[in-house]
């Protein structure tokens, strides 16, 4: 089986170290010619508007998928018209657009933070009376780890915040006073099977998740019940294959929903050796439709990036029961370079070392 995969990052680079195992051959298809993913597979490096490249990638795969959301749609739909590509296209459409996400949870019946559209630095200012304030103004579209968002403190800001974020469309949101943030991560396959992974909770910092934990052990039934239905409702309105992964605010007894990613998602990567089945295997399952696998912890997880520095190998390796994962990327600022999950069988204490490696690895300012 030949799967393609547009995006050549680390998520790539984790679908197939996934895959190999199970004899899966992939080709990555990536502007850049020094993508994580070169090290480990055929690599077509093209620009997304080169569509010669892009038939030559189709040409003899037995799927196609996608490991960053935003793929441009033209990309997708020219490959969708020569192989078969999941998830599907709509689950781009709707996360490449901030507003457009929103909406679709709305029109789901889905709680969000409060949040208006803003077109320019007047409607911003009208956005504000819907939000209240303090906001967040988030460009709709190219953000993503805290990029193209900024906070506003009071109304006489709004126009400056216009100018911080470009003067481009926007969405402007409550900025929510959450009790923590939490994502849920599943899977659906071609006949309309679906299996969850756990409750995650995600600590970020300057936009940047830094921690996993999982599962999560202090949350009642009805609410995790309610991120099931929730991403059980985004399933199956968009028809689903693969991994999706929805990120949750946590506000009392209430979910509010964020945002969608429709690939594998930073919050799974404890999943490779936490979970029964890692989600870069399921995500591959679904899409080949091979049967899921289950999705049950295996025991208490949690995962620490490693962002803007890769420390020595030696370090890392020398933390007991660590596990090292590096993407093979050049650090540069704010860049998440690997990973290192720990699993054991106290939550108390995986959480304890995490937070010391997150002190230790998880920020830039060691
Ligand atoms: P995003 O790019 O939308 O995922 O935002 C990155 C991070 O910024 C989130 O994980 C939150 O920590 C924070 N954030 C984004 N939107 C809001 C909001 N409406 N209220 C509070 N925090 C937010």
């Amino acid at each position: 089986m030949r799967v393609g995969v547009l995006g050549g990052g680390q998520l790539g680079r984790m679908l197939a170290l996934a895959g190999y195992r199970l004899g899966i051959q992939f080709r990555f298809f990536d502007p850049n010619s020094g993508a994580p993913v070169g090290q480990l597979g055929e690599l077509i490096a093209a620009s997304y508007d080169d569509e010669a490249a892009l038939a030559k990638f189709c040409d003899g795969l037995d799927v196609a998928t996608f490991e960053f959301e935003n793929v441009p749609i033209h990309a997708a739909r020219f490959v969708a018209e020569r192989v078969k590509l999941y998830p599907p296209i709509a689950s781009l459409d709707v996360a490449q657009h901030r507003l457009r996400e929103k909406e679709f949870f709305t029109s789901l019946g889905i709680p969000t933070p409060k949040y208006a559209a803003a077109g320019d630095a007047d409607e911003l200012l009208r956005a504000l009376d819907v939000t209240g304030i303090p906001a967040v103004v988030k460009t709709t579209t190219m953000g993503y780890d805290g990029k193209g968002q900024t906070v506003v403190r009071d109304r006489a800001a709004a126009e400056s915040a216009w100018e911080r974020i470009g003067r481009r469309e926007a969405i402007v949101e409550e900025l929510v006073p959450f009790d923590r943030e939490l994502s849920m991560i599943a899977a659906r396959d071609l006949d309309g099977r679906e299996v969850y992974y756990p409750l995650i909770e995600n600590e970020h910092s300057d936009g940047i998740l830094r921690v996993s934990r999982a599962p999560v052990h202090d949350v009642s039934l009805q609410l995790r019940g309610a991120a099931e239905d929730y991403v059980r409702r985004i399933l199956q309105s968009l028809d689903y294959i693969g991994i999706l992964a929805v990120e949750f605010f946590q506000r009392g007894g209430e979910l509010l929903a964020n945002e969608m990613a429709p690939r594998v998602h930073n919050s799974g990567h404890w999943t490779i050796e936490g979970a029964r089945t890692s989600q870069f295997e399921n995500h591959l399952r679904a899409i080949l439709s091979l049967p899921l696998g289950e999705a049950d912890a295996t025991g208490e997880a949690a995962m620490v990036n490693l962002i803007g520095e890769i420390p020595p190998l030696r370090e890392l390796l020398s933390i007991p029961g660590a596990q090292v994962h590096l993407y093979g990327k050049a650090p540069t600022e704010r860049r998440k370079v690997g990973h290192i999950t720990l699993v054991g069988e106290s939550a108390r204490d995986v959480g304890t070392l995490a937070e010391t490696l997150r002190r230790a690895f998880g920020t830039e300012t060691r």
